[in-house]
């Protein structure tokens, strides 16, 4: 990192902090939320800021890091190629043994959580499809409220699963070097999450009364955490969240809005892993258009 690009990262983050702690105050004191960061006139200083620096058009010109991680399934065989680049086959009916459950009580049941921590303890709990029989551990997502970008994948897999954290393993590792780049990181700018909670036995894809079962815990996080983007990794997740069922290298290329807030496509980590030649650069397009957002 340049000196100059250093010293004005370090002055970003000071000036985050300060407004954390502003917003705070203002909520303590006078009971009243502001996300001071996200208003309008803070965030086109912020971009200008970033913009004359030079720190914008830098991002814009380098590559997305090449990864030496590799993707591969818990017995250690590589993941196939299908698992990212076919369209959906959503089966009609549900395989799981487990009745529909998309009717008004699963809403109302995250809808009822006032929390992260509701939430949180509500999924570890949850039995309402078949996943709960086969988890080792439920996977509620983790990270920042207001964060600067919500990552929504799939599912878990079998170190989520194991963990109970979301994105352990090495597509989650090369996901922190895309985040990265563009200067964001767990802990400070980052929630991170899946559509479903549970992981599907051998990494399959999820069943639709699975997903229907899971998706109200998605919406109730957005609605609670806030985020100002939301970046949607793979073809299950893409085409579940923008309701279309075309191909992730079509999706990828609309900009959509879900639950209000903007949301960009793209591949899956894994997928890149498994052919960074191709998805690459195409990747890389899409991380500069969240930036763009974000600023
Ligand atoms: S996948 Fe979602 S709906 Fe199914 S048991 Fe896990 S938390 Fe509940």
């Amino acid at each position: 990192m340049h000196k100059e690009e250093e010293k004005l990262q370090n002055a970003l983050t000071e000036l985050w902090d300060i407004m954390e702690s502003a917003e705070l105050v203002l909520m303590n004191t006078y009971n009243t939320s502001i996300n001071l960061q996200e208003t309008p006139d803070f965030s086109a200083v912020i971009h200008s800021i970033l913009r004359d620096s030079g720190v914008l058009e830098r991002i814009e010109a380098e590559d997305l890091p090449e990864s030496n991680i590799k993707d591969e399934n818990p017995d250690g065989s590589e993941v196939e190629e299908a698992d990212y680049n076919t369209d959906l086959e959503l089966n009609a009916d549900s395989a799981s043994g487990h009745a529909p459950l998309n009717d008004s009580s699963d809403y109302e049941y995250a809808a009822s959580c006032r929390n992260l921590a509701d939430i949180t303890w509500k999924v570890n709990e949850c039995t309402l499809c078949g996943l709960c029989e086969t988890r080792t551990h439920a996977v509620p997502g983790n990270g920042v409220m207001n964060p600067k970008v919500m990552v929504i994948g799939e599912a878990p897999g079998a170190q989520e699963d194991k963990t109970g954290e979301p994105f352990v393993g090495p597509a989650g590792k090369y996901l922190d070097t895309w985040m990265g780049a563009l200067k964001l990181f767990r802990g400070r700018d980052l929630f991170i999450g899946n559509i479903i909670k549970c992981r599907p036995p051998g990494n399959r894809d999820p069943f639709p009364d699975e997903t229907d079962a899971c998706l109200p815990y998605l919406k109730r996080q957005i609605q609670i955490i806030k985020p100002r983007t939301i970046l949607c990794v793979g073809r299950i997740a893409a085409q579940i969240l923008t309701g279309d069922s075309a191909g992730i290298g079509r999706l990828r290329t609309s900009q959509y809005t879900y639950e209000g807030i903007p949301m960009i496509v793209t591949y899956h980590p894994s997928a890149v892993l498994r052919n960074p030649e191709e998805y690459r650069k195409p990747v890389w397009e899409d991380l500069q258009k969240l930036l763009k957002l974000i600023y």
